[in-house]
């Protein structure tokens, strides 16, 4: 015999309005939300104010409001965390506070490389962080320009010869010499030096091997608990500002100028454009990208440099929107609670089977987002998150590393006459070949279609060429099956090297240049390229 407590006739109803009260607030018509940027109003917010003007905000339900920072706006986690404002824009050093309890959270990098950076004047001779000792040096409050500091700490510059001071925000003060270095952006101070003809040195950290991530956009854990479909719909129109921003600067540019920051020039605003957009790295890395084992490496390094003591749990720091789940989750909880009013033993396992799930999907789009799914080696994402941190570790170090790429030769020819199946076959077996004999630090990536990359780790030109001889000889060594036929076939391959020096962007530049050369050169063979060939 059934026993319920509500008659069956009645539990459709009752069940839908249960769903109804529970999900109703988190789609509301529109929310007003407050983002406190990181500074004045200029092209390093690009993309809050291109989401905010075309409407991709208002298209989520969100009536935003960016509040511009300043001096007097420099607290970013105590204002999330204080319910000032809902997100905020704010620096690497933020994991610092995350790991010392702050329950912040972050959602999206927008810079995958610091443009903070230390700025001297060419006639004061400070060149190097160790120029930098007993000198008066102007810094941003914390969380702000942690690198700085962790890059004079790397280098070895004892706590007692560090003169920090808190910054002014002159930049006249660096100029009249009340200073000997100012804490500023590449993207910025730079390009007002220039303009007044005065001289100057940059001592960027990433020079160093310090490579963190910059300008992260972050709420309180508060936030994300109470409405993750806000968060993860901010998030989404925040980066699709980007994009549009860094497809179309020009327009950008005018529309900031015009009713943002008329103060700052077009050309000022086009430089910081420039400088920024290198920074983002929209080309190689979908904006915003957060790799987990970054985030880890970077508290690494500020627990190795006492800026911090704390070895706080880091779950939860990195906000997971996990696409639709949102919205089926609290649909799922909804119908889970009315039938707990029937039956209690089958809501404990139906919860239980769907958290697990969820891990388990979670886990899942983490590896698809750097692993390439056809050959299992890592994808060009997967390579980028992984260079950063390897090319860090060789800097300081100071051991050498070479950048190779690669491309099957002709590779369409394959497709064409043994058919699309064959044509993925070969780049299986490719890649198999490739990470044959690679050391545990070197790193092997498919780029794209037929072109793979391989970072060296602590490798000379000299032996780096040795390698892509033998790379170029396995790979004529191949026989290739055509799947389910007899037919059998062989490939070559052209190979671009570079050395590993400068930014991602530019050495990948440089052997791409130095591939192209190897297959105008016929194709099967090695070329080189140095930075002083360009
Ligand atoms: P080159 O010697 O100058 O490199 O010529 P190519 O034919 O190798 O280069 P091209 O760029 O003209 O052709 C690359 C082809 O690779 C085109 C594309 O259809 C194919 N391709 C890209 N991704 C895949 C894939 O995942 N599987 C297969 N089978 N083909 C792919
Ligand atoms: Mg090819
Ligand atoms: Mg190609």
């Amino acid at each position: 015999m059934k026993t319920s407590l509500i008659h069956p006739r009645l539990l459709i109803p009752f069940l839908l309005v249960l769903a109804f009260i529970t999900i109703s607030p988190s789609i509301s018509a529109s929310e007003t939300v407050k983002v406190q940027l990181r500074w004045l109003h200029q092209f390093q917010f690009a993309g809050y104010y291109i989401a905010l003007e075309k409407g991709y905000y208002k298209e989520k339900g969100l009536n935003v409001e960016l509040i511009p920072g300043g001096p007097d706006a420099l607290k970013p986690i105590d204002d999330v965390l204080n319910e000032k404002v809902d997100f905020a824009i704010t620096g690497s050093g933020v994991i610092i506070d995350r790991m010392e309890g702050k329950p912040v959270v972050a959602l999206a990098a927008i810079m995958q490389t610091s443009p903070i950076v230390w700025i001297t004047l060419k006639s004061s001779q400070i060149r190097t962080p160790q120029d930098m000792a007993d000198r008066k040096l102007l810094i941003m409050p914390p969380p702000e320009s942690a690198e700085l500091l962790t890059m004079l700490a790397y280098e070895g510059i004892p706590k007692n010869r560090l003169n920090i001071q808190d910054t002014s925000y002159r930049i006249e003060d660096l100029i009249d010499g009340k200073a000997d270095a100012y804490d500023g952006y590449i993207s910025n101070e730079p390009y007002f030096l220039k303009q007044r003809g005065i001289e100057y040195n940059i001592i960027n950290p990433k020079d160093y091997g310090i490579n963190f991530y910059s300008d992260v956009l972050i709420t309180s854990e508060k936030m994300v608990k109470k409405n993750p479909t806000l968060v993860k719909n901010f998030k989404e129109a925040t980066l699709q500002g980007w994009e549009y921003a860094l497809k179309h600067i020009e327009e950008t540019v005018q529309l900031i100028h015009q009713k943002y920051a008329p103060n700052k020039t077009l050309n000022h605003l086009r430089f910081e454009a420039q400088t920024l957009k290198k920074l983002i790295m929209p080309e190689l890395v979908q904006i915003g990208h957060m790799n987990p084992g970054r985030w880890k490496f970077i508290a690494k390094s500020y627990r190795d440099l006492n800026m911090t003591t704390a070895d706080g749990n880091l779950d939860g720091f990195l906000f997971k929107d996990n696409k639709k789940t949102d919205y089926t989750l609290v649909a799922a909880i909804s119908v889970a609670s009315a039938i707990l009013l029937l039956i209690a033993c089958l809501i404990i396992f139906k919860f239980r089977k769907l958290s697990l799930d969820l891990k388990k999907s979670n886990q899942m789009l983490e590896e698809l987002a750097i692993i390439d799914q056809l050959t299992q080696i890592k994808n060009r994402h997967g390579l980028f998150e992984e260079a950063s941190i390897v090319l860090s570790q060789a800097k300081r170090h100071n051991s050498p590393c070479i950048f190779l790429m690669l491309d099957i030769d002709n590779f369409k020819h394959i497709n064409d006459t043994y058919g699309h199946p064959a044509g993925d076959v070969t780049l299986i077996s490719f890649a198999k070949t490739i990470s044959k004999n690679r050391r545990k630090h070197d790193i092997v990536a498919r780029l794209g279609g037929e072109e793979f990359g391989i970072l060296l780790v602590d490798t000379n030109l000299e032996e780096a060429n040795k390698i892509a001889n033998t790379i170029l000889k396995n790979i004529q060594n191949l026989t290739i099956q055509v799947p389910n036929t007899d037919v059998q076939f062989s490939i070559t391959a052209s190979i671009g090297i570079a050395p590993a020096i400068g930014t991602l962007e530019e050495f990948w530049h440089l052997a791409d240049k130095a591939l192209y050369q190897a297959k105008n050169n016929g194709r099967n063979q090695i070329a080189i390229m140095q930075e002083n060939d360009e």
